[in-house]
């Protein structure tokens, strides 16, 4: 059976300041625009993707990760954050050329040579400065030869990935040649890339069969909402057809099953174990290996405890699944036993807290006793179905016109923006391409009503949808 390859892992380590966040934007910027499209969505961003040439990579920035204690770095690097720093195939601790060495970046630093499996030195804010001063006094962290980088800039950075990429093992499908020299820089050939994001083109070539009858999931969650109890529900009745456990800890461990005639391979987040028959748990919680499970996926089935209130970690893992553009099912958990009361308050927090979940259906379920649990899997299926929904020109064309006709964009200036047809730019998320004039003035509002009609036309429940727009001249 084959096994899914998880993505590699780079976690962006430092104090406070020195510009984890910049890196990590410029890291991952060809998905900012798309998630900024989710209203109630937070903001603060800590995980994203990247790519290298044509190697993916998931970035974590762990100075975003947990509340930051009340004194000393090592206490403000919180379980989740040591967690990630073990976790992550390469960590780049940052420094700051300007501000020199600092006494935390030396408690870091110890700190990383103890748990980190490969760390990369780079001495931000770097531009203007001769490459020897800037880099000069970091060799006494003994971490290796320093790196010289701008995030802001831009300068440095390629390499910089291209390094830390080079601690792996797995093959690299295409050698980092000139040109993806200066891939991250203000000045490079950055574009080249966003030009190939549009096409679709990078993401069929990281995913080459195509997706049909399998359906793939991952069950995610924070720690005890139910995530095993699940998955020992589910497996329990079921004929099991495979078990993967593959040596490495790289892998990602899968599940095949079958139930009603459709075939899933589940995608653990758990570090799951088979005991006898039971399937349990032995790593608690880990965002990084929710991350690689929720990029290895078609669909994700988010489970939230009703027994708590919803926190910003069921967020912000809500907010990956929809930059990753996973179609999404949520279940709230654990609904046996409570009151009327608690019943309605957690149906309020979670429309006010989730709201940008809309999209996805929320099923209240019992794990434990298997209420809802059928419920769930036929969602997962109509989810995995909208996802790969297959949309045709004419037919996307045809409720082009009859949205326009309904209600026209609005005028700017002289212009009124001309949308000519629709087509399907890709699926899983399903991507509608609007071609037209003037399609630059279309404000956002207008995108979001189109939005609604497609998804309503075509009933694409359950999976985040994609709209753009390409004007030709
Ligand atoms: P974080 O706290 O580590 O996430 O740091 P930020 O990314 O928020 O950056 C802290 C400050 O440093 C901000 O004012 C950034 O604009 C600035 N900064 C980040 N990268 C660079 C750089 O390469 N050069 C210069 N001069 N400033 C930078
Ligand atoms: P995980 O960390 O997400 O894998 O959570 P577990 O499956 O280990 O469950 C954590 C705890 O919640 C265990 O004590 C379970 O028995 C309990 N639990 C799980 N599902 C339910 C449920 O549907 N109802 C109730 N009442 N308890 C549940």
């Amino acid at each position: 059976m084959n096994t899914i390859s998880p993505k590699p892992v780079i976690a962006l380590v430092g104090r406070a300041n020195v510009g984890k966040s910049t890196l990590f934007n410029r890291l991952t910027r060809t998905r900012a625009a798309l998630v900024a499209d989710f209203s109630g969505l937070t903001r603060d961003r800590h995980y994203g993707e990247g790519r290298m040439g044509n190697r993916p990579y998931l970035v974590v920035d762990t100075g975003g990760f947990e509340p930051v204690a009340k004194q000393g770095i090592l206490k403000e690097m919180a379980k989740q954050t040591l967690q990630a720093i073990a976790e992550a195939d390469v960590v780049i601790f940052l420094v700051d050329a300007r501000a020199g060495l600092n006494a935390h970046d030396e408690e870091i630093a110890r700190l990383l040579r103890r748990g980190a499996q490969h760390v990369v030195l780079a001495v931000n804010k770097a531009e203007g400065m001769r490459h020897e001063a800037s880099i000069a006094e970091f060799h006494a962290l003994g971490l290796g030869e320093p790196r010289a980088i701008s995030a802001s800039h831009g300068d440095g950075v390629s390499d910089l990935i291209d390094h830390a990429l080079s601690h792996l093992d797995a093959p690299e499908p295409d050698e980092p040649g000139e040109g993806d020299e200066d891939l991250f820089s203000d000045d490079g050939p950055s574009d080249i890339d966003l030009a190939q994001e549009e096409d679709g083109a990078q993401d069929e070539a990281a995913e080459p069969e195509p997706v049909k009858h399998r359906i793939k999931l991952a069950v995610v969650g924070r720690p005890n909402v139910g995530k095993s109890t699940l998955i020992n529900t589910l497996l329990g009745e079921e004929r099991l057809v495979a078990f993967d456990m593959p040596g490495t800890t790289r892998d990602a461990i899968e599940v095949e099953f079958e139930r009603k005639g459709k075939s899933y391979t589940l995608i653990d987040t758990a570090g799951l174990r088979r005991r006898g028959k039971v399937f349990e748990a032995i790593e608690k919680f880990s965002v990084i290996k929710t991350l690689q499970a929720i990029e290895a996926s078609n669909v994700v089935l988010l489970m939230l405890d009703a027994q708590q209130d919803i926190s910003d970690q069921d967020a912000h893992i809500a907010g990956f699944v929809l930059e990753t553009g996973r179609a999404l099912v949520v279940a709230l958990n654990k609904w046996d036993g409570l009151d009327s009361e608690r019943k309605e308050f957690v149906q309020r927090e979670f429309e006010r807290k989730l709201r940008f979940l809309s999209f996805a259906k929320l099923h209240t379920i019992s794990a434990l006793n298997g209420a809802g649990v059928d419920a769930v899997l036929r969602s997962v299926n109509a989810a995995h179905a909208a996802a790969f929904a297959k949309l045709s020109t004419p037919k996307l064309t045809r409720e082009l016109i009859a949205a326009v006709e309904q209600q026209p964009p609005p005028r700017k200036g002289i212009f009124r923006p001309k949308m000519r047809y629709a087509h399907q730019g890709g699926q899983n998320p399903p991507r509608i391409v609007i071609h037209g004039n003037a399609l630059d003035a279309i404000p956002d509002s207008y995108r979001r009503y189109l939005e609604t009609r497609f998804r309503t036309a075509f009933k694409l429940d359950g999976t985040p949808l994609r709209v753009e727009f390409k004007s030709s001249r």
